[in-house]
């Protein structure tokens, strides 16, 4: 969680560091609210990293201005040495691409087959051959367990196997980042070790970069190098997971543990 403004370039925007996330001084209001008040982040390539603390701690506004879903009143926002913000809609379009996310609620196409789902932005935005498109939908698929639903629609799985389509879509724009918002909150109990244990396969099998916010302590304990305990928008401790939840120093992170775990 070092500061280092150092080592940028004015001009380009341009960073010579190895972070692939970068926020520096990000501040985020909603009317008088000031959710983020000058918050620098860091998270580096392949790492994963979850976001732990209290409702309203401003957990999921941080992946929302990674998914440029909602803009920083001020602050930069670097992603793989390029500027997400400030930046122009351009470049914006691009640094996008380099992030998937997955929300509570999995937004699959209902009137799409699951193939279907996971090839269209692919094949439209990325410009893949249909036939690239889906020998690559196979193979995630076949990584969420999902080989034999390629023809079913949304509506005729479970809620565990839309999210688990819902994340071979956002893996199919091959992302250098996967956001994860809660992705177990709207799921039925006995169908949340399926998902978890679909990302926890993710995370060991693929170098790709997690950010992940979660209420699924065990889960964080397992995937995470680094946890971060937010309050009020800021990180008030940081560390691996070991640590976090062995033998967390702050008291508020010990109180925050102790009503959730
Ligand atoms: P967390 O993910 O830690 O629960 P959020 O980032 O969702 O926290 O929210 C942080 C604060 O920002 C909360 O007070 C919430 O009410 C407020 N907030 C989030 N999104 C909006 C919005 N679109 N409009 C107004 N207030 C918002």
């Amino acid at each position: 969680m070092s500061v280092d403004t150092d080592n940028q370039t004015p001009d380009t925007g341009h960073l010579r560091t190895q972070e692939l996330i970068r926020f520096d001084k990000v501040t985020k209001r909603f009317g008088d609210n000031t959710v983020l008040d000058g918050l620098d982040f860091r998270v580096e390539p392949g790492k994963h990293v979850t976001l732990i603390g209290p409702s309203g701690s401003g957990k999921t506004t941080i992946l929302r201005l990674l998914m440029t879903l909602a803009k920083p009143d001020e602050g930069t926002i670097t992603v793989a040495g390029e500027r997400l913000f400030p930046a122009e809609e351009k470049q914006i379009r691009e640094v996008r691409k380099k992030i998937g996310m997955v929300f509570q609620q999995f937004n699959l196409f209902p009137n799409m087959k699951v193939l279907r789902n996971i090839t269209e932005a692919p094949v439209t935005v990325l410009g893949l051959s249909r036939d690239e498109a889906e020998e690559r939908a196979r193979e995630l698929l076949d990584l969420v367990g999902l080989a034999d639903k390629c023809d079913a629609y949304p509506g005729q799985l479970s809620g565990g196997q839309q999210q688990r389509v819902a994340i071979a879509r956002a893996l199919a724009m091959r992302p250098r980042v996967l956001l994860l918002d809660e992705v177990t909150s709207a799921l039925d109990p006995e169908l949340v070790a399926g998902v978890l244990d679909v990302l926890r396969d993710i995370a060991r099998t693929t170098d790709i970069t997690m950010l992940c916010v979660t209420h699924e302590m065990n889960f964080a304990r397992d995937i995470s190098d680094q946890v971060l305990m937010f309050d009020s928008g800021h990180v008030i401790e940081a560390g691996p997971p070991e640590r976090m939840f062995g033998d967390p120093e702050h008291e508020r992170t010990r109180e925050f543990l102790s009503a959730v775990l």
